[in-house]
């Protein structure tokens, strides 16, 4: 079968494999190609979306509102982006915080301008914003309406990006990238709204890993139809030339759900939380020996805007 790559633009007879939707168990299934030249991985009809696709219960719209977990993550945050602190020091071998880790290379200015793009209902802005972080936003056309905080600063502007068109120091794609039609028009604003020599940090899944070999269609992270692209390093290095920027690092930063979430055993009956836990730490140190050979299932690029 016949397909033009949405990276690449090679029309060719690509292998299409059929992906059932699993997050939300509606039990559809919808055709993927993988582009024999550039081995993205993209949907083939990308007007799937109906009320079904995003659910009010989606993770990224979901409130975070027990405490004891905030005070948990906040320690964690302020020990990847600062150091010292003890407690966040050890809660950081149990549940990581990539995000901040990413953004932390970059820089730990409070007074950097920072835009999260597709950032749901803003919990990595509530983040940043108990840090210290002072000048930061997110945006996201999909959420009811603009979110702010208690004392009334904005935290999530509803709204388009290409609406966007302030100045900002570093622009985050937090696994929001593989969600956009129209990926290279996104990261051309992105750049236009960078100030000269800012960053752009995108964590996406990537193709292809050991993941995909040992699961194949039932790799957690095809996450249908909701992804529309599973970029490989090659497709992301020609958006981001494309795009006047240069990739100035790239590293993996997958976890434990690569492996669970593809078993589909988040949600088995049956599995004591004791033994997810086991789990959960098994197959996290699995997937830190594989981000070390660069097999892991995402991964980070840092983007320098080049003009
Ligand atoms: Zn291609």
């Amino acid at each position: 079968m016949k397909n033009s790559c949405r990276v690449c633009n090679k029309n060719a007879d690509n292998q299409v494999f059929r992906i059932q939707e699993m997050m939300f168990k509606s039990e559809k299934f919808y055709d993927y190609f993988l582009c024999k030249t550039c081995n993205t991985l993209q949907i083939i009809s990308n007007n799937n979306e109906d009320n079904s696709t995003y659910p009010n219960d989606y993770y990224s719209y979901k409130k975070t509102d027990n405490r004891i977990k905030n005070f948990l993550i906040h320690q964690r945050d302020s020990y990847l982006m600062f150091g010292k602190n003890i407690l966040g020091f050890f809660i950081q071998y149990f549940a990581k915080g990539p995000d901040i880790i990413a953004l932390a290379s970059i820089t730990s200015d409070k007074n950097a301008g920072i835009l999260d793009i597709g950032c749901g209902s803003g919990a990595f802005i509530k983040r940043l914003n108990s840090l210290g972080f002072n000048n930061c936003v997110g945006v996201d056309p999909f959420i009811d309406k603009d979110i702010y905080d208690a004392s009334g600063k904005l935290i999530v502007k509803k709204d388009n990006l290409y609406s966007i068109n302030e100045i900002y120091d570093v622009i985050t794609f937090n696994h929001s990238f593989e969600h956009i039609p129209d990926f290279q028009g996104t990261l051309l604003h992105a750049n236009k709204i960078l100030v000269e020599k800012g960053v752009c940090i995108i964590r996406i899944p990537i193709f292809p890993s050991f993941a995909w070999k040992k699961y194949k269609e039932n790799w957690v992270q095809i996450d249908a139809p909701r992804h529309i692209n599973i970029f490989s390093i090659q497709a992301i290095a020609k958006i981001s030339e494309e795009s006047n920027f240069i990739i100035e690092h790239i590293y993996d930063d997958s976890n434990y759900f690569q492996f669970l979430g593809s078993e589909k055993r988040n949600n088995s009956v049956g599995i004591s939380k004791l033994k997810l836990i086991i789990d959960r730490v098994y197959w996290n140190i699995k997937a830190s020996k594989l981000n070390r050979i660069g097999q892991g299932d995402q991964k980070v690029f840092v983007l320098r805007k080049n003009n």
